[in-house]
């Protein structure tokens, strides 16, 4: 790599990727494979790699990265309170964990309790033990359904090949057909305590709920008593054009969990419990020593703030439907899932890993949650030319791949 060709206050030391490549895997655990390129620095939608390569960042460390690299509102957020307060454990309170309490609950329009955690799969074991609280063992859960890789939340996602190695996990939870109304109905009964479903499932390659599917799974669950839990932690906090997803649907669930693009960056995940449901973890039942940390309630203060006052939740429709309108044109493309910035991009040929690669080589960060699906979840600030140039790389690798 010549210099000219190193962006601007690039600071690394000389290392190659492929050097680094080497050393992580003598050092780091081998649970991810080998990742395809070792960056460096991002800004924006943009990154760069250690060799100085330049892409487009579709993924947004898969749906993290709401505000984009190196936003100057989660730097500031998360550098103040660091030289303020940055750790006090939940012995004591600060101010940034009650404001970003108070500021959930009022997105959600609803009274409530919040349980801040450090993670997607945190935020569903602390909803996992409030349902245990009702007095009722049964959980319901979807086919397709990703949760979370801890124990807990391993019970409730599906994925054979995930939760086999790892048996026998927390028991009595059932898997329905996601979308399938008749099936949740003939599932739940009295003696269910929860029914955990995302609004759109992610991990499963962007996969949309039918019109109706969480009126219904509300209905179903209210009659039996049971708690209905939604696990927004890809599809909230704005990205797909609502605050949550679950909010098009005009349902008031019982729990909500949240996680990735929460923090924008910065670790941390939230159980919402509303209304009744509020009340069932009490002093002693549920703890963690990170929740809640000043610094990460700061930096997801700033998220949600930074989202308000850009007015990005209606930046994401435009960005969203530009994406999905330009791909759709497409003739490898079958159809575009999703809303606003979460899109899966369904081709008619499972060719998806070799896209990706593809991508790589051309400038754009994109992923294969499933061999005939791209997932697509930039930055929540997606420029309209980047979103452009998304479309135009995209369909041109697609142009070569699947010739
Ligand atoms: C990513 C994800 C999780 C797990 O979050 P982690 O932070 O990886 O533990 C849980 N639920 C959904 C819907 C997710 O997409």
């Amino acid at each position: 790599m010549s210099t000219a060709e190193r962006p601007a206050g690039w600071a690394g030391t000389p290392v190659t990727g492929a050097e680094l490549t080497e050393r992580y895997q003598g050092a780091v655990m081998n649970t991810f494979g080998v990742p395809a390129r070792v960056l460096a620095r991002g800004e924006g939608s943009t990154v760069w790699d250690v060799d100085g390569n330049r892409y487009l960042d579709l993924l947004g460390g898969i749906a993290v990265n709401s505000l984009g690299h190196a936003h100057p509102a989660i730097v500031e957020a998360v550098t103040t309170q660091l030289q303020t307060l940055g750790h006090v454990s939940n012995f004591f309170i600060s101010e940034p964990q009650v404001r970003l309490a108070e500021k959930l609950l009022s997105l959600l329009r609803a009274d409530g309790r919040v349980f801040f955690a450090n993670s997607g799969a945190e935020a569903n074991e602390a909803a996992f033990k409030a349902a245990r609280r009702t007095g009722r063992t049964k959980v319901v859960a979807t086919e397709g359904s990703f949760h979370g890789r801890t124990m807990g939340a391993l019970a409730l996602t599906s994925k054979a090949q995930y939760r086999e190695p790892f048996e026998p996990l927390p028991g009595h939870v059932t898997f329905v057909p996601y979308g399938d109304v008749a099936a949740l109905e003939a599932a739940v009964d009295d003696s269910v305590a929860a029914f955990v479903v995302e609004p759109i499932q992610g991990e499963a390659g962007v996969v949309d709920a039918p019109e109706g599917y969480l009126r219904a799974a509300r209905e179903i669950t209210s009659r039996h008593g049971a708690l209905l839990w939604v696990d927004e932690v890809q599809t909230g906090v704005g990205r797909t054009g609502d605050w949550f997803a679950h909010t098009a649907a005009g349902i008031v669930p019982d729990l909500v969990t949240l996680a990735k693009g929460l923090g924008g960056g910065i670790p941390i995940g939230a159980m919402i419990a509303l209304g009744d449901a509020a009340t069932l973890l009490g002093p002693g039942q549920h703890g963690t020593t990170f929740g809640g940390n000043p610094v990460a309630t700061a930096a997801a203060l700033a998220v949600i703030e930074t989202i308000e006052s850009e007015g990005l939740l209606a930046h994401v429709v435009a960005r969203g439907d530009q994406l999905a309108d330009g791909l759709e044109r497409h003739a490898r493309v079958e159809k575009v899932t999703g809303r606003g910035l979460l899109r899966g991009v369904v081709l008619t040929e499972p060719r998806s890993a070799d896209v990706v690669t593809a991508a790589y080589d051309a400038g754009l960060i994109v992923n294969a949650p499933t061999p005939d699906r791209l997932r697509l979840a930039p930055a929540l600030v997606l420029t309209e030319d980047e979103a452009a140039h998304a479309v135009a790389t995209i369909s041109a690798v697609l142009d070569e791949v699947l010739a």
